[in-house]
C-alpha cells in the first residue's frame, strides 16, 4: 500500500505529490488529511506532510520509495480538515487532486513582506479630545501634535508620523505607555479595509427576527448543527439576523464565514459588519493580490480574525474552530465555480460544516429550487421572515401584453403604458430604471403576434438558432429547420429577439429628448469601478433614467426610484436551459424590489409576450411559493434537478471526427454501465458554441435520481478514458448540475 503525500502546503509548487510506502503497523490508521512524519530529501530529515491519497501500486522503483515514519501525534491541524475537504471535492466534482488542493489551501506566493510599522489610536474621539486638552494644558507640544494628527487619521504609518509630524520615538513610546496609541510593530498584515467605524446602532429585533434567532440558537446550544434556509423578502432584516447569529457563535469562541456574491459586496454591507465586529472582521475580494490574500489567511491563522466575508473562495478560510457558515443570496449562480473543480459553494459549505462541526445558514428572498426542495424534505430547516422591518410597502406590479401592443400597431420596444408612466416620472422629478433582461440570451425563436416559442419536442426547452439556419436543442442535439411563419398562428412576425442596451438608449432618448439618461452594461463599466461610479451618479440624482442589464438589479438602494420597467421579460424565460423559469422569476422579483424603496409608492411594469406563463404571473404577484409549486411540476415531469441529478460530460478536441467517435463510445460505455437503465443518457449534442479557437466541443448529459450513482459513473468514466489511448488528445470535463448549458 502506498500513500501520496504533500510536503509543504503553503508552497506554490503544490504540483508535486510524493509517494511513500505505508508500513504494516500504520495500515488502517491513516486517512486522507492525516498529518504524518516522513523522511524527506537527501538527509532524510523528518518532515511533516499530509496524506492526499492512496494507491495499490506505484510507477516508481520500489527500492527508492521511502516509508512513512509515523502519524503526527494528534492530527488536529486545520490543514488536515482542508485536505479532507479537497478530497471530497475531488471525488464529488472530478478533476485532479492537485486542482482540488489548490482551490482549498492558501498558497504562498513569493512576495516581499512589507515590514512597515503602524501607529494606531486607541481612544475614541471624545476621549482623544479630552487627552489633547491635557497635553495642550501641560504645554506638551509634541504629544499634542501627534494626538491631533491621529484624531484626524486614527491609523498612520510610522515613517509618516515621524517625518510629517516631526515626532520622535520616545514620544510615541510615552503615548503608548499611557494607552493612547498602539505601535503595531509585528509584521504588517495588509488588511484592505482599515476604517474606524462608529459603534452600531442598537436595533430591537422584530418578533419574526427573534423567532428565527431563537430557533437557530436553541439548536446550536443543544449541540445540533444543521443547515437552515432563511427565506425572507428584501428588507426583512436577514443581514441583521446573520450578524446576531454570528455574534453568538463568536461569543462561544468560534469563528464564522459569510459568503456574499461579489456584486452584492457593497461598501454599505461591509460597513455594517465592521460596525458590529470591528477589526475582527476581514474581507476577501477578487481585487486583492495573491500576497494580500495570503496575508489575510495569516491573520486568520494568528487568531486575529473572527469573521471572514467574501465571495465563493472565502469558504476555504483556515479557521481553527469554525462555528457557522452563512451564504447570503444563496440562489446566485456565481456560487458555482466555472473552473475545475466545478464545485458549488452551497454543497461544499455543507460538507465543510460537517467536517468542522459547524452550522450553515442559507439566505435569500428567492431561494433556489434545490434549497426549498430540501426544506420540504426536512433536510434543511426553513426559517422565515415574512415582513419588511420598516413600514415599506411592496410595489404594485403590472404586466403589459406585448402581443396586444403589436395588434394596436405599436412595434416599438416601449409599450404605450410604460411610456406614459415614464413621462409622469419626468414630470414629478422621480427616477426610472429600465431593465433589459439579457441573461440567458441564446437566440430562441418566438412569435410577436401570439407568443409562440419553438421548443425541443423531447426536452421542453427552447431551441437555439444556429448560424447555419437550423434550430438546435442544446441538451439532446435535436435539430430542425428554421421557420419563416409562425407554426401556431401563421404570422410572419416570428424570429429572434435582438435588442441591446444601446438601442434602447437611442429609443428612450428619441421618445424623451429632455430626459437625462444613463446606461450601464459591459461597455460602460469596463473601466475600474465603472459600475460603482454609474450607480453613484444615478443615486445622487444626476440622471432621470437608468438603463441596464441585470447589473442594475443588485446592491444600491435608490430611494427616488418609483418606476421600474422590465423590457423583454421573456428573454430569460426562453433561454435554452431547464432553469429558465427559475432565473426569470428571480430576476423579475429582484428587479421589482428596486421600486419604491423610499417614501413614494413604487410601480413596476413587466413587458412580456407570455403574460400567462407561471414565472411571470407569480413574479407579478410576488408569490414565491406559488412559483415553487408550478416549477416543481415541470421539473418532476421532465426529470430535471432537484428531482433528478444531471451530470454534463464536456469533451473537447481538435480532431472533429475523433471527437465525434469518442463521444459515441462514451455514450455506449455509459449505457453499458447504466445500472439497468438507471442512468439515462442524453445527447451527445453540439454545444451553443460548437468550436472555440479550432477546438471542437461535444457534450453528453447523464441523468439519474441518485447523486451517488452519478459520481460512480464519473469515476468509471475517468478510468475508461485513462485506459483508452485513443482519447489522449481529447479533454474531458465533468460538471454536476451545471448552471449553464454548454
Ligand atoms: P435584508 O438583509 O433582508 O435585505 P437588512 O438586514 O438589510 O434586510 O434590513 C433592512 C433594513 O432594516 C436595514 O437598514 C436594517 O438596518 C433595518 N433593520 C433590520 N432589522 C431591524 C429592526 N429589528 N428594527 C429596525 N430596523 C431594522
Ligand atoms: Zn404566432
Ligand atoms: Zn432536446
Amino acid at each position: 500500500m502506498f500513500a501520496d503525500i504533500i510536503i509543504d502546503i503553503t508552497h506554490e509548487k503544490l504540483d508535486r505529490v510524493f509517494c511513500y510506502r505505508v508500513p504494516e503497523q500504520l495500515a488502517g490508521a491513516l486517512e486522507v488529511g492525516t498529518e504524518v512524519i516522513v523522511p524527506f530529501g537527501r538527509g532524510n530529515r523528518e518532515t511533516r506532510g499530509y496524506v492526499v491519497g492512496f494507491s495499490e501500486k506505484t510507477d516508481y522503483e520500489l527500492s527508492r520509495v521511502k516509508e512513512i515514519i509515523r502519524a503526527a501525534d494528534e492530527s488536529v491541524a486545520i490543514e488536515s480538515r482542508l485536505v479532507a475537504l479537497a478530497a471530497w471535492m475531488h471525488e464529488q466534482y472530478g478533476g485532479t487532486m492537485i486542482q482540488a488542493l489548490k482551490t482549498v489551501l492558501p498558497i504562498k506566493r513569493k512576495e516581499q513582506p512589507r515590514e512597515k510599522r503602524r501607529v494606531r489610536l486607541l481612544l475614541d474621539e471624545e476621549e482623544g479630545k479630552k487627552q489633547l486638552d491635557v497635553y495642550l494644558h501641560k504645554n506638551q507640544k509634541a504629544r499634542a501634535r501627534l494626538l491631533a494628527g491621529l484624531l484626524d487619521q486614527p491609523e498612520q504609518e510610522y515613517e509618516l508620523v515621524t517625518k510629517k509630524l516631526n515626532i520622535t520615538m520616545p514620544v510615541i513610546r510615552a503615548l503608548e505607555e499611557q494607552g493612547v496609541l498602539a505601535l503595531d510593530s509585528e509584521r504588517e498584515f495588509r488588511n484592505p479595509v482599515r476604517q474606524r467605524v462608529k459603534q452600531r446602532q442598537e436595533v430591537e429585533y422584530t418578533k419574526e427576527q427573534r423567532n428565527v434567532i431563537d430557533t437557530f440558537w436553541g439548536d446550536y446550544r443543544e449541540g445540533i448543527r444543521g443547515t437552515y434556509l432563511l427565506y425572507g423578502v428584501t428588507g426583512s432584516g436577514k443581514t441583521e439576523v446573520y450578524m446576531e447569529m454570528i455574534h453568538r457563535v463568536v461569543q462561544e469562541g468560534k469563528q464564522a464565514i459569510v459568503l456574499i456574491p461579489e456584486i452584492a459586496l457593497t461598501y454599505q454591507t461591509v460597513m455594517r459588519f465592521y460596525g458590529r465586529f470591528g477589526d475582527r472582521v476581514s474581507i476577501l475580494n477578487s481585487r486583492l493580490s495573491q500576497g494580500e490574500r495570503y496575508d489575510q489567511m495569516e491573520r486568520v491563522r494568528s487568531g486575529a480574525v473572527d469573521v471572514m466575508i467574501g465571495p465563493r473562495s472565502a469558504l476555504f478560510t483556515p479557521f481553527s474552530d469554525l462555528g457557522l457558515i452563512v451564504l447570503d443570496e444563496e440562489h446566485e449562480t456565481t456560487y458555482k465555480s466555472e473552473q475545475v473543480p466545478r464545485y458549488h459553494a452551497r454543497e461544499t459549505a455543507i460538507e465543510r460544516a460537517a467536517i468542522e462541526g459547524a452550522s450553515v445558514v442559507l439566505g435569500s428572498a428567492t431561494p433556489s429550487l434545490e434549497s426549498f426542495y430540501r426544506c420540504r424534505r426536512k433536510e434543511y430547516t426553513l426559517l422565515e421572515l415574512r415582513n419588511r422591518t420598516q413600514s415599506l410597502e411592496l410595489p404594485d406590479v403590472y404586466t403589459v401584453d406585448m402581443r396586444k401592443e403589436l395588434e394596436n400597431g405599436n412595434r416599438s420596444i416601449l409599450s404605450d403604458r410604460l411610456k406614459g408612466m415614464i413621462a409622469l416620472r419626468l414630470e414629478r422629478g422621480e427616477q426610472t430604471m429600465l431593465f433589459l433582461n439579457r441573461r440567458g440570451y441564446a437566440g430562441f425563436i418566438s412569435c410577436r403576434a401570439c407568443g409562440y416559442v419553438v421548443k425541443c419536442p423531447h426536452c421542453d426547452v427552447s431551441l437555439s438558432a444556429h448560424r447555419n439556419g437550423r434550430l438546435v436543442c442544446h441538451y439532446c442535439g435535436h435539430e430542425e429547420p428554421s421557420v419563416s411563419a409562425c407554426p401556431s398562428c401563421g404570422s410572419t412576425f416570428i424570429g429572434g429577439f435582438r435588442a441591446g442596451t444601446q438601442q434602447i438608449e437611442d429609443i428612450v432618448k428619441k421618445a424623451f429628448p429632455k430626459a437625462r439618461v444613463l446606461r450601464m452594461d459591459m461597455d460602460t463599466t469596463r473601466e475600474k469601478d465603472g459600475h460603482e461610479k454609474i450607480l453613484e451618479s444615478f443615486a445622487s440624482g444626476e440622471a432621470d433614467i437608468l438603463i441596464g442589464t441585470q447589473m442594475i438589479v443588485k446592491g444600491h438602494d435608490f430611494p427616488n426610484v418609483t418606476l421600474v420597467g422590465i423590457l423583454a421579460a421573456d428573454m430569460s424565460l426562453y433561454s435554452n436551459d431547464y432553469r429558465a423559469g427559475e432565473r426569470t422569476f428571480q430576476l423579475l422579483t429582484q428587479a421589482a424590489g428596486r421600486a419604491g424603496r423610499g417614501s413614494g409608492k413604487g410601480e413596476v411594469i413587466i413587458q412580456t409576450y407570455s403574460p400567462d406563463h407561471y414565472s411571470i404571473r407569480m413574479a407579478a404577484a410576488q408569490d414565491y411559493e406559488g412559483f415553487y409549486e408550478a416549477e416543481m411540476e415541470y421539473r418532476e415531469l421532465m426529470g430535471y434537478p432537484p428531482v433528478e441529478q444531471l451530470l454534463a460530460v464536456l469533451m473537447t478536441g481538435r480532431d472533429e471526427q475523433l471527437l465525434e467517435k469518442a463521444a459515441g463510445y462514451v455514450k455506449e460505455y455509459v449505457v453499458r454501465i447504466g445500472r439497468g437503465g438507471r442512468l439515462q443518457v442524453i445527447g451527445p449534442a453540439s454545444p451553443g458554441v460548437g468550436k472555440v479557437n479550432d477546438v471542437y466541443r461535444k457534450v453528453l448529459y447523464i441523468k439519474c435520481g441518485e447523486y451517488r450513482l452519478l459520481t460512480e459513473a464519473k469515476n468509471r468514466l475517468e478510468q475508461y478514458i485513462e485506459i483508452n489511448r485513443g482519447f489522449q488528445t481529447l479533454r474531458i470535463q465533468f460538471d454536476f448540475n451545471p448552471m449553464n448549458v454548454f
